[in-house]
């Protein structure tokens, strides 16, 4: 299995991951609050339909829409003991669309956090984690995913749990932590603490990155840090632009272009895996296979490009300390 991300990697330099499964979902008239999971089962042609803009778009590899199939989320909404049927549903959905789509195309089973806390001072223990992602990766899995793509992850104590309910099933996988508390996890994690925590992990990824958190600028500083220490391919899945909020949602304000130039920095900042996070659309995917597909080799870019080419850094250092100096931020651009 890591052979055909190597495969793929090997072809073209890199492999184009997918976009937002919420932003895409809301457009299809999901409600805030309504769990996205049950649509597996409720809506398939509305799960197709966001599998399908993926594949449309010249992905290589999408998610399931899976990511809050944990017993954990799905309790919130007294559906806890649902996490095998729906996962298993969103990954059968995603197997018919990769497998007519008529080329290779990797289907990513989706695991997010469980939301609880974990480490000294949490509540969830690690069995339990590793009981409750076990059940939605054997889920995921059993429907026809290729592989476990564990995101938005803060603390390393899920991340291994994670890794260990992955491994019980002998399942190939690969993890993203979100980078959202001035270059650190909401955990504290640096973008050196992950490379350190993946190289010792038992049951590693075949890859590692960051997903989602602020902007795309700060999403490629922690993509910097990554490489200086890494020894398997990088993913980056930045959000499209910088969230704002208007009129009572959050909107994006990266353009297609954006993220085209997006997609060539991650590359030039050494990832190999890139796709979006919230806020990414198929023409922002489109775009950005265009971009991938012309790249051409070009120095790793400063700090200073970065911002100016996606904007400003939300915090003015990414906390590694000894890690590469950000640009400094105007006070005028802060948002
Ligand atoms: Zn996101």
């Amino acid at each position: 299995m890591s052979d055909i991300i190597d495969e793929i990697i090997a072809k073209k330099g890199f492999l184009l991951a997918d976009g937002a499964t919420g932003t895409n979902l809301f457009n299809l008239g999901l409600e805030a609050g309504d769990p996205p999971e049950f649509w597996n089962v409720d809506e398939p042609d509305k799960i197709r339909s966001l599998y399908q803009g993926s594949v449309d778009s010249g992905c290589d590899l999408f998610l399931t829409n899976s990511f809050g199939g944990n017993a954990s989320r799905l309790k919130l909404h007294n559906s806890e003991d649902r996490a095998y049927e729906l996962s298993l549903a969103a990954s059968k959905l995603g197997r018919e669309v990769a497998d007519k789509s008529g080329r290779e195309i990797l289907v990513a089973g989706s695991i997010g956090p469980t939301g609880d806390i974990m480490g000294d001072a949490g509540w969830l223990s690690h069995n339990e984690a590793v009981q409750m992602f076990q059940v939605t990766a054997q889920g995921l899995m059993d429907g026809g995913a290729d592989l476990i793509w564990v995101e938005t992850i803060s603390s390393p104590e899920e991340f291994i749990a994670a890794s260990e309910a992955i491994e019980n099933i002998n399942a190939p996988w690969v993890g993203t932590m979100s980078f959202d508390t001035a270059g650190r996890t909401m955990m504290g994690v640096t973008s050196h603490d992950m490379s350190n925590l993946v190289k010792k992990m038992k049951y590693a990824p075949i890859g590692f990155g960051a997903n989602c958190g602020v902007g795309a600028s700060d999403l490629l500083r922690t993509v910097l840090g990554l490489n200086e220490n890494a020894d398997r391919p990088i993913i980056a899945k930045g959000n499209a632009g910088i969230p704002k909020y208007v009129d009572g949602h959050i909107h994006y304000d990266g353009t297609p272009e954006v993220m085209a130039e997006y997609a060539v920095l991650a590359r030039a900042c050494g990832a190999t895996i890139i796709g979006g996070c919230c806020g990414t659309m198929p023409a922002h995917l489109k775009a950005m296979r265009r971009a991938l597909d012309n790249y051409e080799v070009r120095d790793v870019p400063s700090l200073s490009e970065i911002s100016k080419a996606l904007g400003p850094f939300s915090s003015e250092t990414d906390g590694t300390g000894d890690g590469p100096k950000p640009a400094r931020v105007r006070r005028g651009q802060r948002r």
